[in-house]
């Protein structure tokens, strides 16, 4: 098959909008789309701007690493930090922070990891043998989401940088829709326009990027990723919301997108109304909805346990 758009070989072919794409035109269309979530999601003339990268090693994170650097490298006023949580998963994370290490030296970018065992003394295969009344990923979505939040703000960081694709963020938007939780719903990233005291700011620079297009400009771009799969994955309530997405897709070819669009408009009605004030956690003084954070409250619940067996 031939690209739409010239005489190259297609390499893939765009079923939501019916094009055929070379390889040229392909990073083409993936920068463009890039481009303009970085434009629509921060303000990048206000001096001095750093943004923190998090990246996990896997497609998602290094290609937004990637795709950053190659489209602002050449912006004096931009500084790219990179980091890496290590849960302390074994067999599964120590891979993807080699790669993420990997990437990182070859374009030239700070790279440090941060880990559950140094700031919350566990593992988190330590808190999956210690309690097991949670999933493991209720523990460690907040866990991530707090050690973020710290080294991108000791990194004096203007926004927080993740690696999510289309299929991933309509997943979430889908997931609040139907736990009928408008609060989260509302504060999922990107911020802008609703900053709130002590969070950097988070953006998502694939939003609207399908994972098997991420494959490709990985692939295309010789990006050297981490393929597996956490070993909890499988608990996690996310694989429904995927499912329904995926059967849905298959149907309309655009559902991701128009999920996506709807949150969008939906969102930018509803955010006056769910501002909800930040406080200040009184433990770890990381930003909260309570006095205590989620963070503080599960690691006082695990610290109980730990104590409890030792009597
Ligand atoms: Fe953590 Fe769950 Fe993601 Fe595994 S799947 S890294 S446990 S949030």
């Amino acid at each position: 098959m031939k690209c739409t758009f010239c005489n190259e070989k297609a390499v893939y072919n765009v079923k939501y909008n019916g094009t055929a794409l070379c390889k040229d035109h392909f990073i083409n269309f993936f920068e463009r789309r890039v481009k303009r979530e970085i434009r629509n999601q921060t303000d990048l003339k206000k001096g001095h701007v750093t943004i923190s990268v998090a990246v996990s090693g896997g497609k998602d994170s290094l290609v937004t690493l990637y795709v950053l650097n190659k489209i602002l490298s050449e912006r004096k006023n931009i500084t790219l930090k990179a980091f890496t949580v290590d849960e302390g998963i074994s067999g599964y994370r120590p891979p993807g922070i080699e790669k993420a290490f990997k990437l990182s030296r070859i374009l030239g970018i700070e790279h440090e990891v941060i880990s559950f065992k140094n700031e919350f003394g566990y593992t988190l295969d330590e808190i999956m043998s210690i309690d097991k009344t949670k999933i493991s990923c209720s523990h460690c979505g907040p866990m991530r989401r707090s050690l973020m939040n710290k080294i991108s703000m000791y990194n004096n960081a203007d926004y927080l940088a993740l690696g999510i694709n289309l299929d991933d963020y309509s997943q979430s938007i889908l997931m609040n829709v139907i736990r009928g939780d408008v609060s989260r719903y509302v504060r999922l990233a990107p911020h802008t326009g609703i900053e709130r005291d002590g969070l950097i700011p988070r953006i998502i620079p694939l939003r609207k990027i399908p994972e098997k297009e991420v494959v490709i400009y990985a692939i295309l771009n010789n990006i050297d990723y981490d393929n597996g799969w956490c070993p909890y994955y499988k608990e996690a309530y996310r694989n429904e919301a995927r499912n329904i997405i995926n059967v849905l897709e298959e149907k309309t070819p655009g559902t991701r997108q128009a999920i996506v669009k709807f949150f969008d408009e939906t969102r930018d009605l509803l955010k006056d109304n769910y501002k909800g004030e930040m406080k200040k956690c009184r433990i770890c003084g990381q930003p909260s909805q309570n006095e205590v954070c989620e963070v503080c409250s599960d690691l006082y619940e695990i610290n109980q346990k730990v104590l409890k067996k030792s009597i």
